[in-house]
């Protein structure tokens, strides 16, 4: 499937014309009208020894389409929405040092990756609002890899094959909702400090490649207790006032609690610990004044996996469940850091950023141990599509190598496809050569930001977890010197191009070998590279910017068409009641009625909801216990049998009732959107369900 292959005309090129729009406001906005000097370096310098930043947090909806968009992860086809369990959110944080002038961005958001199209975008509007105070250096955008949301927003065509092509509607809800936490978090800017605290969570997270993890050297696995990291650092953000306005932290571990069949929109495990401590905070989301924000980012997880009975098997007896468990061990871990996080950040803010031609880099011996080496044109190896152990795909198993293959097409595959760049990767795809346009980027952000004492190596890869550790060691070697004490690898970060396993690892190719696709030296590549970057920030020198990423918003086109109208028997109404609630339920039973509804895509309701848990307050006062992005609710489309058209939705919400409820008497509310078949407007309803009572 070739997506520049498919034309849907007129329609298709207008839609694809609008993804590359600025809507950025034009209002002049600069530094949220706070006093911040210039000059100086962030590390010690001018900075030495500085306690006070300038912070701000915001938080904003990206929940994409609910319903049939091919949802990204485990690149399963039949994995489509088809509801809400959590909504996804983007979490943003400016920080800014007085001392130095220097600001960061740092975004947490609840997507599979962040690609390069989307960073392109979010900078672009960022740029049309604020000038040059935002830009693609001193931006970071990390995704927490959730793989329950919906997909089809990458420029590149290895990543929307599961959607069938572009899908703008999501695009569009993820570039404008992080562009506005970002503008929310710039204005919330206000003086405040930075407080630190680290420490492991053991029982969250295993190795899901621990034979590829046995081939690094015994010396260097004897330096470390376990096979994963397990240590949990994390950032409090608290305002000269006093007043708490959220955390980052970050822990290594896969979002795959959700496994490859479920299919509601979902952040997953990260997901819902981050609802929980904005639960506890009581976060508004729709606030857009100050609100806690609580980000639970993702670090070097290449290898690692929730699921630490085996398998898919996460210790719940579902995906919701093995979910909660995951989730919760994150939040109360984080939680109890939060409250011993007292060590201030000391230092200013400071970042290098530069753009890397991935494919044509080449190894110092420095870093090869040996003779100087080249990475690779981007390929995929064959266990890639067998899928990893938590979401196995539709090959055989992994450890797929040349070497291993016995029948006689296997060799015949892989005597013509292996090149020697790729050394033992059976190649499936050679991404990086194919036409007009290669199927994945190679030009790729490498960017290393301060903040105080702390440093995070944003790569726009998933690193296993000893490539990770030897990524941090490289930057520390040369930071550590200066003051920094903790080095964070912030995981797929600000565009997406697979994996990262060690030179030991990648001979094994494993599912993370087999999807590194710039050849053995890759990681090498990648400590050169930031070896240059912390030798840059350390000594205050500028890098040269590196060539610029090819921008492929105008290529964009998609085989799926949006909704052409919705239908309904003619003697209902959109929002009637198709199935209604018993009249009384006892704490801990589930409620469910059904809507005759409209598709979910005639509106993403961001910021907003389909669905209200009402509880009577008065005789005609109704007060809001639940919404869609509650753990406790979910909403799910399915398409109704009516004829002749087949265009019915059914909406059916579900409600378990928390055993904390209070008693009284409830009712379930549905609002959504119809596009009428004549006019082709999209208008609002809402249905309400019978009225029960909860003992
Ligand atoms: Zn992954």
């Amino acid at each position: 499937m070739r997506p520049s292959i498919i034309r849907l005309g007129a329609l298709a090129l207008a839609l694809v014309l609008a993804a590359c729009g600025q809507r950025g406001s034009r209002e002049e906005r600069t530094d949220g009208g706070l006093p911040v000097g210039r000059g100086g370096q962030g590390l010690g310098g001018t900075c030495a020894g500085q306690q006070s930043f300038l912070i701000g947090s915001g938080i904003h909806d990206i929940t994409g389409p609910a319903a049939e968009v091919g949802m990204m992860g485990y690149v399963e086809l039949k994995q489509q929405t088809a509801g809400i369990h959590q909504r996804l959110r983007s979490r943003a944080f400016v920080i800014a040092s007085p001392c130095n002038g220097k600001r960061v961005v740092f975004v947490s958001a609840d997507l599979g990756m962040v690609f390069q199209g989307v960073k392109q975008q979010v900078v672009q509007r960022l740029k049309a609002t604020f000038g040059p105070l935002y830009s693609d250096e001193n931006v970071l955008l990390s995704a927490t890899h959730t793989h329950s949301g919906p997909g089809g927003y990458s420029h590149y065509a290895l990543y929307n094959l599961s959607t069938f092509g572009f899908e703008l509607k999501n695009f569009e809800a993820i570039v404008q909702g992080i562009y506005q936490s970002i503008v929310r978090a710039h204005e919330h800017l206000a003086p405040g400090r930075i407080t630190l605290a680290a420490g492991d969570l053991l029982d969250a997270s295993r190795n899901r490649s621990t034979e590829a993890y046995r081939l690094n050297p015994p010396e260097e696995r004897a330096r470390y207790a376990y096979d994963t990291d397990k240590r949990m650092t994390l950032l409090r953000f608290t305002k000269e006032s006093g007043a708490g306005v959220g955390l980052i932290n970050w822990f290594a571990v896969h979002p795959t609690s959700m496994g490859q069949y479920n299919q509601y929109v979902s952040g997953d495990n990260k997901g819902y610990a981050s609802y929980l401590f904005e639960k506890d905070k009581g976060t508004r989301y729709d606030a857009t004044g100050d609100t806690f924000v609580a980000a639970f980012a993702q670090g070097n997880e290449g290898d690692v996996t929730p699921n630490i009975f085996g398998g898919e098997d996460g210790g719940g007896r579902d995906d919701f469940e093995s979910t909660e468990l995951s989730g919760r061990k994150q939040y109360e871990r984080a939680a109890s850091l939060y409250a011993s996080a007292t060590t201030p950040l000391t230092g200013g803010v400071d970042y290098r950023h530069v753009y890397v031609k991935m494919d044509d880099v080449t190894v110092g011996p420095a870093f090869t141990e040996g003779e100087p080496a080249h990475t690779c044109p981007a390929a995929i190896g064959i266990s890639m599509l067998s899928g990893a152990e938590d979401g196995p795909g539709v090959g055989g198993g992994e450890g797929a190598t040349c070497a291993a293959m016995h029948d006689v097409w296997s060799a015949f595959t892989c005597a013509t496809t292996t090149t020697a760049c790729q050394a033992e990767k059976p190649i499936v795809l050679e991404m990086g050569t194919l036409k007009p346009f290669p199927w994945s980027p190679e030009v790729l952000p490498m960017q290393l930001v301060t903040v105080g004492n702390v440093a995070l190596v944003a790569v726009p890869f998933e690193l296993t977890t000893m490539a990770g550790r030897r990524l941090r060691e490289t930057v520390r070697a040369r930071l550590a010197p200066a003051g920094v004490t903790e080095v964070v690898i912030a995981g797929l970060s600000n565009a997406y191009a697979g994996y990262v396993a060690t030179r030991e690892e990648y001979a094994r190719q494993e599912y993370e070998g087999a999807s590194t696709h710039f050849g053995p030296w890759t990681l090498a590549a990648l400590q050169q590279e930031f070896d240059k970057l912390a030798r840059a920030l350390r000594e205050g020198s500028s890098v040269p910017p590196g060539p610029t990423p090819r921008d492929l918003c105008q290529q964009q086109s998609r085989l799926r068409p949006g909704v052409l109208f919705d239908d309904k028997p003619l003697w209902v109404a959109f929002g009637d009641v198709f199935a209604d609630a018993r009249d009384s339920y006892a704490r801990g039973e589930t409620v469910r009625v059904t809507f005759w509804g409209g598709h979910p895509k005639n509106n993403l309701r961001l910021q907003g909801t389909f669905l209200r848990v009402q509880r009577r307050a008065g005789l005609l006062l109704w007060e809001d216990v639940a919404y869609d992005w509650d753990w406790e609710t979910k909403y799910t489309w399915r398409r109704g049998y009516c004829l002749p058209t087949l265009a019915c939705s059914h909406v059916l919400i579900e409600w378990a009732i928390p055993l904390d409820a209070a008693p009284g008497t409830y009712r379930i509310v549905h609002e959504g959107d119809w596009k009428s078949g004549w006019d082709g407007r999209v208008r609002p309803y809402r249905g309400t369900s019978r009225t029960f009572t909860v003992k």
